[in-house]
């Protein structure tokens, strides 16, 4: 069988390079290359300009409802289409079937149908001023740019053209190089439903790719999700053309577990925040912050959860509910802090080593690990590892685990876990950070707004102020007075 070769898609349909220039994406589980996909060369990104400018035309004067009703057409063929993805987005990523097939696709496709829901709704403003009145309009920005990363492919690329396309604009996204097939799937997707060509571009690529979008002079915005240090380039690249820009960016996120709180369910989200999509989530708890007086109770249900619970296997077994990481450069990125961790002195509670699964043996798996013995200032501590790897620390006091907790330039996420309902406002409402969760951790509905504090990203995604991000506002000042003037 001949391995599939996927060209970019511009204007409602592949489109050939001119390049010939193609990359291989490889299956995480199995190390196999799955199919091969077409660089963005200097024609095809041409071709993405030209007809984003087309399909902004079209799009851009239709009525908001009527691009609510096409859009929504889009979000039930997602959900129809829901085990496909997920089977994509499963041997893209790496991750285990019974999360991507609940997951991914429904959540990208709720946030869609939000956005979709909330267009007809934006309105202006009106005021009198004198005899005089001005009012106001929310137009779209023209077209806008999303740049991926691999962790949730398909859910990154709603989630960013959902408020986008809502809103009128034309958008031109670029998958990470990892996980290039489930943005083609959601562009085929919207062309089905009825949007027009050209108003969902896919381009593909590594970093150049990425870099071209951030500086095109035709492009009005750039939504990226990715490292912090590829985050400050894009922003300064972005800083060229005076580009709008939302960052969602990388985090190292304190969990404070009080000695009220319920315990097991402590652990869960623990367990969630690190563990869940093999650790590879941005707000991922990876500093779980324990109370002294509770430490040992929860590092005992912690340790035997682990060992007991987890099943790392072929991610598309539905038992399996631990994947393998996105890629080997990576599994070596995260065993290199595992073996920080352990030459600066911190102890391993548990896992600590790569894995090789009788059903996925040449998998890039880490092992569920968990250290304990840690101190604020170890490698492991401080630094965003991005895979299964969680560090437990202890406290005893309140004021001093918040200034803990907060002591980072990172601040994405933050959870509080105990039963006194003051502690829990008091506490969450002076931790530094942008979504924070008290006794639950990691849901992200649709909803609800979610961004970085200081580093951790600039802007938000989902919630209503997100179709904000993707209007600006016109001013019409109308004379109702005869003009007064001087000369
Ligand atoms: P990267 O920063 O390496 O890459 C992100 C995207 O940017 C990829 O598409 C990449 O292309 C592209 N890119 C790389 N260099 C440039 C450049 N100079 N200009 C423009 N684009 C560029 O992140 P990862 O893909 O490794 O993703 C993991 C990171 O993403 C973690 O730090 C994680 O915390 C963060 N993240 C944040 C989320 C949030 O919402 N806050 C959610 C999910 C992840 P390519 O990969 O093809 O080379």
């Amino acid at each position: 069988m001949t391995t599939p070769v996927y060209q970019n898609f511009i204007n409602g349909h592949f489109l050939k390079n001119q390049s010939g220039e193609t990359f291989a994406v490889k299956n995480p589980a199995t190390d196999d290359v799955i199919y091969y996909v077409e660089v963005a060369d200097a024609f095809i990104q041409n071709a993405a300009i030209q007809s984003a400018k087309q399909g902004f035309a079209a799009w851009s004067t239709m009525s908001p409802i009527e691009r609510s009703r096409i859009l929504l057409k889009a979000v039930a063929l997602l959900r129809e289409r829901n085990d496909l993805l997920a089977k994509i987005e499963v041997l893209d990523t790496g991750k285990p079937w019974q999360e991507a097939e609940c997951v991914d696709v429904q959540t990208g496709a709720d946030v869609i149908e939000y956005f979709a829901g909330l267009a007809p709704a934006q309105v202006g403003q009106q005021q009198m001023v004198g005899e005089d009145f001005y009012y106001t309009r929310k137009e779209p920005l023209g077209i806008c740019a999303g740049i991926g990363a691999w962790n949730y492919p398909l859910q990154i690329a709603c989630w960013k053209s959902g408020p986008a396309l809502a809103a009128g604009n034309a958008f031109i996204f670029k998958p990470s190089e990892e996980t290039p097939l489930g943005a083609i799937k959601l562009a085929e997707i919207f062309i089905e439903a009825g949007v027009p060509a050209g108003v969902f571009n896919v381009v593909q690529g590594a970093a150049e790719v990425g870099q071209w979008l951030t500086q095109s002079a035709d492009i009005e915005k750039v939504s990226f999700t990715g490292e912090v240090g590829t985050g400050k380039k894009v922003v300064a690249s972005a800083a060229g053309s005076l580009k709008d820009v939302t960052m969602e960016l990388g985090g190292k996120s304190p969990l404070l577990v009080f000695d009220d709180a319920d315990i097991s369910q402590a652990v869960s989200a623990a367990m969630l925040g690190n563990f869940y999509t093999q650790g590879e989530i941005c707000t991922n708890c990876t500093r779980i912050y324990v109370h002294k007086n509770v430490y040992q109770q929860f590092i005992d249900e912690l340790k035997t959860r682990t060992e007991e619970n987890i099943i790392a296997g072929d991610p598309l077994d539905p038992n399996v509910n631990f994947g393998a990481l996105i890629s080997k450069k990576h599994q070596q990125l995260v065993m290199s802090y595992i073996d920080k961790g352990i030459s600066e002195g911190a102890t391993l509670l548990t896992g600590g080593k790569t894995l090789s699964p009788a059903s996925a043996p040449n998998g890039y798996f880490v092992a569920p690990t968990v250290f304990i013995d840690c101190t604020d200032d170890m490698t492991i501590v401080k630094e965003e590892i991005f895979g299964p790897v969680m560090s437990v620390l202890t406290f005893d006091d309140e004021d001093d685990v918040i200034h803990r907790a907060n002591d980072t330039h990172l601040g994405l996420a933050a959870g509080v876990f105990t039963k006194d309902i003051k502690r829990a406002h008091r506490v969450i409402h002076q931790l530094q950070a942008g979504i924070c969760w008290i006794n639950s951790y990691g849901n992200s509905p649709a909803e609800m707004p979610v961004g970085g504090y200081k580093q951790s990203g600039i802007g938000r995604e989902n919630g209503i102020e997100t179709l904000d991000h993707y209007t600006q506002t016109k001013s019409i000042y109308v004379g109702m007075t005869n003009i007064e003037s001087p000369f």
